[in-house]
């Protein structure tokens, strides 16, 4: 007799393990797969994880599990090829239990969680794929696993497959197959392991806090995209990435925009003497609003990357992911009640989500990406700009102040009519109101 659950999630990243973990917690039998050999071995964020939203499935879980550094300062620079304009916040508040943020290395922290899964009595089987989902009159009840003997039923179908969401798009049709290019971006990234000490002295960090900085500008050619380094606690993660339509249409690599990262003035003296421990790429969905599937059906929702909840303007994804997770398994609590695993029942996941931070951010931005890439000078000349009118108004020569803004306000009006920065100005204002 084959052996039913409650519950199946495909994929053990924060939204599946999130999701198995709050239903395992109400006493429904769960059963989680996951490709890789550990959870958190097919990732490659080494990004941050936010406190708040974290905890509210992991309670306290910076005193246990594997975090890299609580985060103290933010930092956005904007790049040229030999500068860098920069902004930062540092307060001594997020010094503190329970700090705001953490920088993880996502293959250690998921497998961290995933045990926390395993201890909430959720059955987790790792090296095993996915490969179809299992339909019967129009219901999901089940899923076809790579496994001898492999396939597996329950009443309700948790997709968390990440962005690469092949049984959304494919087997589910819930998304429209071949998503387009520029939904989403590949990113390139390096772990550079370097000394603690010499981590805490380079970004000016009290010892074992952390700090990150995101660029935006040249790091990408002015393609939509950005590039990062973050501390961990003995590595840095540097990365860059932009939309892969972008990239294709330029013949660009994104390793090649690594390469010139590392040789940024601004970037080089922080990872200088590292070792480069690690390389690894992966895609993060960055069609936004407009590209979220439909999120539930008969037998079945869908979370996090999968889809497509990434704000990408704020690097956020592991939050939506993780409450995404945990409103969809407590919609499926709620239907286990009613025993209705129906499209209606299940509609609920929608309507609670959209009562969220996830729809409601998606939702806010849900131009940016197309303003940005109708509007690539917004990338490209901006910061461009930026670094020549410090750099005249740092030079200190015989030349007046007031001839100094002078030739400012003439190199800007060169190469951009008054017309154009107003234009320039009404977007970012609509990208961010
Ligand atoms: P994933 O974490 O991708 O997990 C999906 C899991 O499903 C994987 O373990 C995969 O192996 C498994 N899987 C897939 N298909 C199958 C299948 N058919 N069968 C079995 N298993 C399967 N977010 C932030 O909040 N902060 C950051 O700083 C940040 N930085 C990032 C940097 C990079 C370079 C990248 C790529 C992403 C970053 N993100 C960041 C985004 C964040 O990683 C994602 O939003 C988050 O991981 C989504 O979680 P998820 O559980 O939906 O998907």
């Amino acid at each position: 007799v084959q052996e039913r659950f409650d519950a199946i999630v495909v994929g053990a990243g924060p939204s599946g393990l999130s999701a198995a973990i709050t239903m395992a917690r109400a006493g429904l039998k769960v059963i989680i797969f996951e490709r890789g050999e550990y959870p958190g071995s097919k990732n490659v964020m080494g990004g941050v994880i936010y406190r708040e939203p974290t905890s509210r499935v992991f309670p306290e879980f910076w005193k246990e599990a594997p975090i890299e550094r609580p985060l103290v300062e933010t930092n956005y620079w904007f790049m040229t090829d030999n500068a860098a304009t920069k902004i930062g916040y540092r307060t001594a508040d997020f010094m503190e239990d329970p700090y705001n943020s953490f920088t993880v290395l996502r293959a250690r922290f998921d497998k961290w969680a995933g045990e926390e899964a395993k201890k909430a009595g959720a059955l987790l089987i790792c090296e095993t794929v996915v490969e179809d989902i299992i339909k019967e009159d129009g219901k999901v009840v089940g899923v076809k696993t790579g496994r001898e003997n492999g396939n597996v039923y329950a009443d309700v179908v948790v997709i968390s497959e990440g962005a690469n969401s092949l049984l959304t798009q494919a087997s589910l049709g819930m998304q429209k197959n071949h998503l387009p290019a520029n939904h989403f971006a590949i990113y390139a990234k390096e772990i550079i392991s370097l000394p603690k000490e010499k981590i805490e002295d380079r970004f000016g960090l009290e010892k074992g806090m952390g700090a990150t900085i995101d660029m935006f500008g040249d790091t990408t050619n002015g393609m939509v995209g950005t590039a990062f380094l973050y501390t961990n606690n003995e590595s840095v993660s540097l990365g860059v990435g932009a939309l892969i339509s972008q990239l294709s249409e330029k013949g660009v690599n994104p390793n090649d925009l690594l390469e010139k990262l590392k040789r940024h003035p601004a970037v080089k003296p922080l990872i200088e003497g590292g070792e480069p421990k690690e390389y690894l790429a992966h895609m993060i969905p960055e069609g936004g609003y407009k590209a979220i599937p439909k999120l539930y059906g008969n037998g079945v929702v869908i979370v996090g990357d999968a889809a497509q909840l990434v704000n990408g303007l704020h690097r956020e994804g592991s939050n939506l992911a993780i409450t995404s997770g945990k409103i969809a398994a407590e919609v499926i609590i709620d239907a286990f009640g009613k025993g209705d695993f129906s499209e209606e029942s299940l509609a609920n996941y929608d309507k609670r989500l959209r009562e969220t931070f996830v729809i409601k951010d998606l939702q806010k931005y849900q131009d940016s990406s197309s303003h940005f890439e109708e509007n690539p000078d917004l990338f490209a000349t901006y910061p461009k700009f930026m670094s020549m009118a410090l750099k005249e108004f740092f030079t200190v020569n015989s030349v007046s102040k007031k001839d100094k803004q002078k030739i400012i306000m003439k190199n800007v009006f060169d190469e951009r009519s008054k017309w154009k920065l107003g234009k320039d100005l009404y977007h970012i204002w609509r990208v961010l109101k």
